[in-house]
């Protein structure tokens, strides 16, 4: 932008300067011959620095010099002489209000850019604290409601109530040990965070088929699925091998599936598999017909701790599964993205490079 009104007001400098040299030298014009250069350097209000005031001020001085010694008007030294001198002491005085009335602005232009600044910085640090409290309530939630499950339901036990029953007792020991399993999850997401995090992420990349994560992924999956009443449609497979580290992508393709029995709707269902697109990449989706991500909050789904309107609804997580997974899947050379409608469904997919032996 800067530039091309650089551009236009410099070709008009050019033609005021070409076109007063012109009329200085063609007209009779000895005594003010001078004067139109001001109008150039008047031009310089729209340059960008005041060094090119300068340099249109220069460049007037010089042609008046020049107009002097070539008009036919020369002969009347000492008026044409005065008159040219009074013109260029004028070029300059102009070039000179030009240049202070620039500094002034430019400094109005920088004070006004570190008030955005300020502004800018003031917002982030308030939405970083927002983030911050948001994590901590999600956190103590979090850690609370499985740490008082198992307390409860041990010091109960402790206590003999429903000890011996053992279907009471049996159901109390599955809870104790699922809220357990919970708050192990929790912290291998955070342990997980804070390796990707500081780069110490431990990867072992090698030729794997992913029919053979997701025969792995399998009994979690219909755990995931049947206890939350979600119907589950089978496996489109692939003899394909891509490069991924196993382990990973089958830590990946859970988030997906979790993230999709969390966030679907009472009796909906998901679809997973895997098929070719081009380039010789393999895509895994994980795709529900669950309630989706609005529009504005698109963009915040894979930075950390970024709950969407999920903050106390009672539905668990602390925001870092997805964060994770882009970390993961970029370490492993692949890309990860999602498609989404509003109270549709979303798609969730990883893309790795295929292998072949
Ligand atoms: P968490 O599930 O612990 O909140 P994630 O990082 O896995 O954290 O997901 C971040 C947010 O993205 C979730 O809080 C949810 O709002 C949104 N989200 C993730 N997956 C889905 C999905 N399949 N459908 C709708 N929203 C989703």
């Amino acid at each position: 932008m800067t530039i091309n009104v650089s551009r236009q007001i410099f070709t008009l400098a050019a033609l005021t300067a070409i076109l007063t040299f012109i009329l200085d030298l063609s007209l009779p014009l000895g005594v003010a011959g001078g004067i139109p250069y001001v109008a150039m350097v008047l031009l310089g209000i729209w340059f960008p620095t005041k060094r090119h005031v300068i340099v249109l001020a220069i460049i007037g001085s010089l042609l008046t010099i020049t107009g002097y010694f070539l008009s036919s008007a020369a002969s009347d030294i000492w008026i044409v002489f005065t008159n040219r001198f009074l013109s260029i002491l004028m070029i300059w005085i102009t070039a000179i209000i030009v240049s202070l009335s620039k500094e002034t602005e430019n400094k109005l232009i920088l004070a006004r850019k570190e008030a955005v600044d300020a502004l800018e910085v003031a917002k982030r640090a308030n939405s970083a604290s927002q983030a911050k409290s948001d994590f901590l309530a999600t956190m103590s939630h979090e850690i609370r409601t499985p740490l008082n499950a198992i307390i409860g339901f041990a010091e109960a036990l402790e206590m003999g109530i429903g000890a011996d029953n053992k279907d009471d007792r049996n159901e109390r020991l599955n809870i104790i040990a699922s809220s357990g399993r919970q708050l192990n999850n929790l912290i291998s997401d955070i342990l997980d965070f804070s390796k990707v995090e500081a780069g110490k992420l431990d990867l072992n990349i090698q030729p794997v088929l992913p029919s053979n994560v997701f025969e792995h992924c399998l009994p979690t999956i219909q755990q995931l699925t049947e206890s939350n009443n979600i119907s589950f449609q089978g496996i489109k497979k692939s003899n394909t091998q891509i490069f991924a580290d196993p382990v990973r992508l089958e830590q990946i393709i859970i988030n997906f599936i979790s993230n999709s029995v969390k966030y679907n709707k009472p009796d909906g269902s998901i679809e997973f598999g895997c098929y070719l697109v081009p380039n010789n990449h393999l895509r895994i989706y994980v795709k529900d017909a669950g309630i989706g991500i609005p529009k504005e909050k698109e963009e915040l789904i894979f930075s950390p701790f970024d709950r969407i309107n999920h903050i106390g609804s009672g539905v668990g997580g602390i925001g870092l599964g997805l964060a994770i997974c882009k970390k993961l899947t970029e370490a492993m050379n692949g890309t990860i993205g999602y498609e989404t409608t509003l109270g549709k469904g979303s798609t969730f997919w990883i893309e790795f490079p295929t292998y072949s032996s």
